[in-house]
């Protein structure tokens, strides 16, 4: 392609040129009367329809140790499944519980035990505590963030970066800060940066003192198998590592088949040592009889063994690995080279994290909008909706057909590139 001139490098005359044939081009685009969507992170219908074996499954009701999976009890799940994705995740099968089909539900309820009754380790329950911190990677995910906000806990941005969160923020942040009780983490291919932890840093994470001696991560594992490459991202076995830094209860990990079977009718995983899994147990027995192990069962006969999982992951990485490269064409071709726009290249999950001028984020999704291509509100991956700098977008290119991902990107490209004109030209 044609190497493009920095926007900021245009004369006078020239930028009003770009910014006339971009605001051409903008018209031809909402001309065009799309409807087309990127905004939240879903499985595709194909990808979907890869599991239908589970519509005739389980073939037995029994599980492997002879329970009647259609009755009450095993509120820690059925041994199979735990065996199976204990084996997935670096950890031991009694570290596992297999919850419902939500690992959120599992954070939130985690969440509010440690608000009314405290974690294992605390001296009282937090919500007894005038002000109760976390810190939030930012970008991050929105629920993560809206949770928070919801108990009014406050939200303490630290900056993702490619080998995960800032450390050295975190480790000055937590050691005077007794208010700061938790953070969350997605690992491997986060939402929305794509980025993974590196080992240094989980160590770090894992070893630094707290002022708060009931410090938790809350370790959300929901992309650990979600590969777009051949180059897979090994996890941290961050249970391990926690415990040999001598704080065994400081992690908590979560994951779920959501993005492996059904997002809305899969199964959810929790892991932590002992101790964590008993606190958490021992509160839960007043919430549940015990999850749905016919689900579980389903999942166990459909997947047979954890390569079972990894098989499957792969057929999801043909669907998805175009449309990520689509989404990077489309740029690509519109920005590449006018330095207004710089995008993540995510080798797994679901999102590509797109930062724009400052100032610009919510301009080009309200462009997007009126266009007939609905975005993530710019913001969204920060606490509390703000984007101080407002130049991030979240993009999420899974759940549309390719071609509906090519159009609208493009589309999205042409939007970053009037924006960005009118901007400098202002
Ligand atoms: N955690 C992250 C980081 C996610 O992006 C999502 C879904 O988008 C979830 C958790 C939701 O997980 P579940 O479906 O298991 O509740």
């Amino acid at each position: 392609s044609d190497a493009k001139q920095p926007l900021s490098s245009l004369s006078a005359a020239q930028l009003r040129d770009y910014l006339a044939a971009q605001q051409r081009a903008y018209t031809v685009l909402q001309e065009r009367g799309l409807a087309l969507d990127l905004t939240r992170g879903k499985p595709s219908t194909a990808q979907l329809d890869l599991s239908d074996e589970l519509l005739h499954l389980p073939v037995t009701v029994k599980d492997g140790d002879g329970v009647d999976c259609r009755n009450y009890g095993g509120l820690t799940g059925i041994r199979q499944i735990r065996e199976m994705f204990a084996d997935l995740l670096w950890v031991e099968p009694e570290q596992v519980v297999a919850g419902g089909n939500s690992s959120l539900t599992m954070m939130h309820d985690c969440l509010v035990q440690m608000l009314l009754h405290g974690a294992v380790d605390s001296a009282r329950a937090w919500a007894r505590d005038e002000r109760v911190k976390f810190i939030c990677p930012v970008p991050g995910y929105d629920r993560h963030f809206t949770m928070l906000a919801s108990y009014g806990i406050e939200m303490i941005p630290v900056d993702m970066l490619a080998d995960g969160p800032d450390a050295d923020a975190i480790e000055a942040l937590v050691a005077t800060d007794a208010a700061i009780k938790g953070m969350w983490i997605v690992p491997t291919y986060a939402n929305p940066s794509g980025s993974v932890i590196s080992m240094e840093v989980a160590s770090r994470l894992a070893a630094m003192p707290t002022a708060a001696p009931d410090f938790k991560i809350f370790w959300d594992n929901a992309y650990a198998f979600h590969h777009l490459t051949e180059q897979e991202a090994k996890g941290v076995d961050i249970l391990s590592v926690c415990s040999g830094a001598g704080h065994p209860n400081r992690p908590i990990m979560f994951a779920s088949t959501s993005k492996i079977t059904y997002a809305g009718a899969g199964v959810a995983f929790l892991a932590a040592s002992a101790e964590n899994v008993a606190w958490y147990l021992r509160h839960q027995q007043f919430a549940s009889i015990g999850p749905d192990k016919l689900n579980q069962l389903r999942h166990v006969q459909y997947f047979k063994t954890p390569q079972g999982v990894r098989d499957l992951m792969v057929k999801h990485r043909e669907i998805l690995a175009p449309k990520f490269a689509a989404v990077d064409a489309a740029l690509t071709a519109e920005l590449d080279g006018l330095e207004v726009a710089t995008w993540s290249k995510p080798t797994g999950g679901y999102f590509v994290n797109l930062d724009v001028l400052d100032g610009t984020a919510g301009r080009v999704v309200a462009l997007a909008k009126a266009a007939g291509i609905v975005l993530t509100p710019a913001g969204a991956s920060f606490p509390g909706g703000h984007d101080p700098r407002d130049r991030n977008i979240r993009l999420a290119p899974s759940f549309p057909v390719l071609a509906d991902v090519e159009t609208a990107m493009a589309g999205v490209a042409t939007c970053v590139a009037l924006a960005s004109a009118e901007k400098l030209a202002a």
